[in-house]
C-alpha cells in the first residue's frame, strides 16, 4: 500500500520503519531533516510538504506531539487537506483530546476522506519491536480495513468504539502511567535514602505487589533496568512534557464530565515542577530527580 507518514520522532520513526519492513511503499515528512534522512536511507521517499505527501498516497499516518501540530499539518495552507485525494484514509496516532479528533474527522469527511484516531501504548521499545497496542476510534468497517496496516506496527489492535474513543482509552491509560511513575520514583528514592541497594529494591518490587510497567520496564532509578531511559540519562523515551500534556488532557476531559481525578491533578503538578526545572525533554521517569539530591 502507498502510505504517507508525518512525524518521525521517538515513536514515529520506528513505526515508519516497520511499515517499510512490511513491504509498504512509504513517503515521509518531518520538520527535522535528520529523521527524514534516517527513513530515506531505509528506502522511504521524502515529500516537500504534507500537501505533496497527501497527493500521492492512499493512507496518511500522523504521529505528532500535540493537537496544535496535528491541526497545522492537516489544515495549514500546505497541509494534508490541501492535497488529499477523495477516498484517502487518515490515521492519527498522536495522543490528543477526543474533541479535536472528532473535529478533524468531520473535516476529513467533508473532503470525502475517513479519519480515525489510533493512539498507541507500548513506548519506544514497543514501537521498535512492532508490538504496540493501538486503540482505534472509528466505525467497525474502517477499523477492519485498517487493521492489516496497523498490524505491521502493533500486536494488539483494539476497536474502542466511535471516533474519539481511542483517545479516551489512551488518556485513561496515561493517567495511570503518570501516577505509577511518580509512585515508583518516590519509593525508589526513599529506599535509596534509607540505604537499600536500588537494584535489590527494584528486584523485590518487580516480584512483589508494587510491580508495574514503571517499575519493571522504565524503572526511574539509573541502573536498575539496563534498557530503561534512566540508564541512558533519561533520553529517547517518553518526554516529561508529553506526559504533562497527557495529564492536562485527562484533567480537561475529567472536568467536562465533572469527574474527580485527584491523583491525576497531583501528578500533573509533579511533572509541571519537573518541566519547570528544565527536564521537559527528558523521559518522564526523570521525575525521580524531584526526589533525589544531585
Ligand atoms: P517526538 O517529540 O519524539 O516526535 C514528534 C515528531 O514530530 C518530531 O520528529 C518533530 O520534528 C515532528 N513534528 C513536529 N511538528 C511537526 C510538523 N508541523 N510537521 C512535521 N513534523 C512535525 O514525540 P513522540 O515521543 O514520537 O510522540 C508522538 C506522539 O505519540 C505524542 O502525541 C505522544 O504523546 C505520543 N506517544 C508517545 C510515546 C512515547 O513513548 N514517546 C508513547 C505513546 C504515545
Amino acid at each position: 500500500m502507498k502510505i504517507g507518514f508525518i512525524g518521525l520522532g521517538n515513536m514515529g520513526a520506528p513505526m515508519a520503519l516497520n511499515l517499510l519492513k512490511a513491504g509498504h511503499s512509504l513517503t515521509v515528512f518531518d520538520l527535522n531533516d535528520n529523521v527524514v534522512r534516517l527513513l530515506t536511507d531505509a528506502g522511504a521517499k521524502s515529500a516537500g510538504s504534507p500537501r505533496a505527501l497527501a497527493s500521492e498516497v492512499e493512507l496518511v499516518m500522523t504521529m505528532l506531539p500535540e493537537a496544535s501540530h496535528v491541526r497545522g499539518v492537516l489544515t495549514g495552507s500546505d497541509g494534508v487537506f490541501a492535497g488529499v485525494r477523495q477516498g484517502t484514509t487518515l490515521i492519527d496516532s498522536s495522543t490528543i483530546d477526543p474533541a479535536s479528533v472528532r473535529e478533524f474527522s468531520a473535516l476529513a469527511a467533508q473532503r470525502g476522506c475517513t479519519l480515525v484516531d489510533a493512539p498507541v501504548s507500548g513506548g519506544t521499545g514497543g514501537a521498535a519491536a512492532g508490538t504496540l497496542t493501538f486503540m482505534v476510534g472509528g466505525n467497525r468497517a474502517d477499523y477492519d480495513r485498517m487493521r492489516p496496516v496497523l498490524s505491521a506496527m502493533g500486536r494488539n489492535i483494539v476497536h474502542c468504539g466511535d471516533t474519539g474513543t481511542g483517545q479516551v482509552a489512551k488518556i485513561c491509560n496515561n493517567l495511570i502511567l503518570g501516577i505509577t511513575m511518580a509512585g515508583v520514583a518516590e519509593a525508589m528514592a526513599l529506599g535509596d535514602a534509607l540505604g537499600i541497594d536500588a537494584k535489590i529494591l527494584g528486584g523485590i518490587i518487580n516480584t512483589s505487589t508494587g510491580r508495574c510497567w514503571s517499575s519493571d520496564t522504565y524503572n526511574p532509578f539509573p541502573g536498575v533496568i539496563g534498557t530503561a531511559p534512566s540508564s541512558r540519562r533519561y533520553t529517547g523515551g517518553f518526554g516529561t512534557d508529553l506526559m504533562l500534556k497527557d495529564l492536562g488532557l485527562a484533567a480537561r476531559a475529567a472536568k467536562s464530565v465533572r469527574q474527580p481525578a485527584f491523583m491525576g491533578a497531583l501528578a500533573q503538578q509533579l511533572y509541571q515542577a519537573a518541566s519547570a526545572r528544565g527536564d521537559g525533554n527528558l523521559d518522564f521517569s526523570a521525575i525521580i530527580r524531584l526526589y533525589r539530591k544531585a
